[in-house]
Parts: structure tokens; sequence; C-alpha cells
């Protein structure tokens, strides 16, 4: 591991003056994700700045929604009462992550910005575009089991890992953020770039930029929501394909639906298309698969994870027919 100097912050400005000061310095939260990557050089801050002594960790209603702090714990965030009741796709999507001994360390800003579990992208003895702009991708040629079939590029094809961010994205979350410049809301949908010609560049966060907050809009819809990972193993595993889904029913017509998909995508994928296919229509499981046909259209597989297309539909028929009680 590369030498780095710590120190702890106990307000948000000065993290942010700290992370400021030096350019490849650092926030860490939970740790879990940080010091894998720094012990095999692919991070290599010259400064890490400790966030946890921040308030920066409740899970509260506020008007129209919910707040979650940065740093609360993903096991707490999973637990917490308002999110079983009202958002229980984040619940789900929690629980189905890591280990419960991860989860008890693991902050909800940290899980936002973990970085892809592509093997080449965390082996240096190997060329990434991501890690290493311009070098390549040996991915194309190589293993490419695990990853993406959508948004992908021909300089990255790496999956994103997150599940939260999945359920999130369905729910229309906003990342509150605050740096040098001031604060700022980015939806969640526009938090995770994709790589296009940039694979380096993985969020919309500015240099210095801190989380300090998620905000999710309580909408009908959340309340009835679900969250479906299909996976190598049942437990501490990264998915092969997931599906968050949410359903506002009415005299049982569907009044508004969320889906986003998770282990096919670059980034989190919400699929506005199948959702305004699903609105006005009865719950039954052809609808359902339809909506699947038009979710997965734009799919371009490689030649290792062409399965992940039809396991991505029936993933996605599977949590809607889960939700709408179709046995
Ligand atoms: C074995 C293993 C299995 C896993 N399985 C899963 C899984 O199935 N599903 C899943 O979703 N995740 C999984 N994870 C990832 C895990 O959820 C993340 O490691 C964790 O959420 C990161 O949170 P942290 O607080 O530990 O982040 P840290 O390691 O402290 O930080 C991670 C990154 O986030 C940045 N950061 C942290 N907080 C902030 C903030 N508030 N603002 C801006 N930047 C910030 C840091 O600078 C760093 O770049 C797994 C991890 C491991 C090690």
């Amino acid at each position: 591991m590369r030498q780095f100097d710590y120190s702890t912050a106990n307000d948000v400005n000065r993290a942010i003056a700290t992370v400021t000061s030096e350019t490849e310095s650092k926030f860490i939260a939970g740790g879990t994700t940080m010091l894998d990557l720094m012990k095999i050089y692919v991070e290599t801050p010259t400064q890490l700045v400790d966030i946890n002594a921040l308030p920066l960790s409740q899970v509260e209603a506020i008007p129209n929604g919910l707040r979650i702090g940065a740093l609360a714990r993903m096991s707490d965030v999973a637990a917490a009462v308002i999110i079983k009741e009202r958002f229980p796709v984040i619940s789900e999507a929690l629980l189905a992550s890591a280990s419960p001994q991860l989860r008890n360390m693991a902050s909800i800003g940290g899980n936002l910005m973990q970085r892809t579990r592509c093997a080449y992208f965390r082996d240096t003895a190997f060329p990434c575009n991501k890690r290493n702009s311009g070098s390549g991708c040996p991915a194309v040629k190589g293993e490419h089991r695990m990853h993406a079939i959508l948004g992908t590029s021909e300089q990255c094809f790496s999956t994103h890992p997150s599940d939260l961010a999945v359920a999130l994205v369905a729910l229309d979350a906003i990342v509150q953020v605050q740096g040098p410049r001031g604060k700022r809301s980015i939806p969640i949908t526009e938090f995770h770039l994709l790589p296009g010609n940039t694979p380096q560049r993985e969020t919309a966060l500015e240099a210095g930029e801190l989380i300090v907050a998620v905000d999710v809009p309580d909408a009908p819809y959340a309340r009835k929501s679900h969250y479906l990972k299909v996976r190598d193993r049942s437990s501490y595993e990264f998915a092969l394909v997931s599906a968050a889904v949410a359903l506002d029913v009415q005299n049982g017509k569907i009044n508004a639906a969320r889906i986003a998909l998770g282990g096919v995508g670059t980034k989190p994928w919400r699929v506005p298309k199948a959702e305004a296919m699903l609105r006005g229509q009865s719950v039954n499981s052809d609808v359902f698969r339809q909506a699947a046909e038009v979710a997965l259209e734009g799919a371009r597989p490689l030649t290792q994870n062409a399965f992940k297309v039809e396991m991505a539909k029936r993933t996605l028929v599977r949590a809607l027919e889960t939700l709408g009680e179709i046995g």
C-alpha cells in the first residue's frame, strides 16, 4: 500500500476544504471498498479524510419523503421502520448486498461511490480504460460473463455494482451534495455516468464534493415496491441481474410503474419506455412479459453474457408478478 496522510474531520466544511487541498485526496467512510482498492494499488490517494464523525447518519421523514444521511450504515437503513414500511425496495436491495458484517460498516454514500468489480479494473497487471485512460479494455476478448449488456461503449463493458443504487434509481431519489462551491441536488438518474469515451469518470461529483444525504420522494408506488436479485450464490455475491420495481395499482389497473435493472448496465438502468407501456394496463403476466421485452430492447451482449438478456427479462417479470400478487 502506498503511504498516505490520514486525518479526521468534525465538520462538513472542514472535510471538504481538506480534501480539496490535495488533488489525490479522498474521503473515507466505512472503508470497506476504499481500503481493498488501496491494498491492490487501484486507489492510491496521498491523503484520506475520515468523515465518520460528521453528523450525517440520520434516517428521517422530511416533507414529501425520506432523507437518508450519507453516513447511515447499510444495516441501519435496511432495518429502519420507515424504510421497511414505506420504501421496501430499499430495504430489500440493502439486505441482498454484501454480508451482515460489511453492511454494519458500509455507508450509504460509500455504497453509491463504489467502483466496478470488473476483474481487469481490479488487477493492475492488465490495461483498463477506466483505471488508466486510453490503455485498452481486455474484457472484450477476455472474460466477460459478468459484464454489461446495456450502456456499454468500445472503451468499457463493466457493470455498476451497487444494489442500493438500482432501488434509488427506480424511486427517483435525489443525491444531496456539498462542495467547495456550495450545495447542489443531483437526480440519482444523472449521478452515475455512462462510460462513453471517458470511462474513468464514473459519477457527476466534482472534485471535493461530499454526498451529505439521499432524499427519496414518497410516491404511492414506493410502498408497493420490491427488489429481486439473481446471483451465482445466494449470499455475499454481486448481481448477475436484478430488478427494482414499484407499482401503483388502482381497481386492477396500473396507474404508475417504476422499473430499474441492475447487473446488466454500465450504470443502474432505468427503463422509462417499459414503465410507460405498463401505464393503464391490467396486472397480468403477459403485460409484464411485453414490458420486459421493451426493457431489454437495446441490449448488446458479448459472447459470454448473452444469457443475461433472457435472465433479466424473467427476473423483471417475476419481480412484477410478486408485486402484482400473481401466483
Ligand atoms: C466482499 C464484498 C462484497 C460486496 N457485495 C456487495 C453487493 O452484493 N452489493 C452492493 O451493493 N455492494 C457490495 N459491496 C460493496 C459495499 O456495499 C461497499 O464496499 C460499501 O457500500 C462502501 O461503503 P463504505 O462506507 O465502506 O465506503 P468507503 O470504502 O469508505 O468509500 C468508498 C468510496 O466512496 C467515497 N465516499 C465515501 N463516502 C462518501 C461521501 N459521503 N461522499 C463522497 N464520497 C464518499 C470514498 O472516497 C471512496 O472513494 C461488497 C463489498 C465487498 C468488500
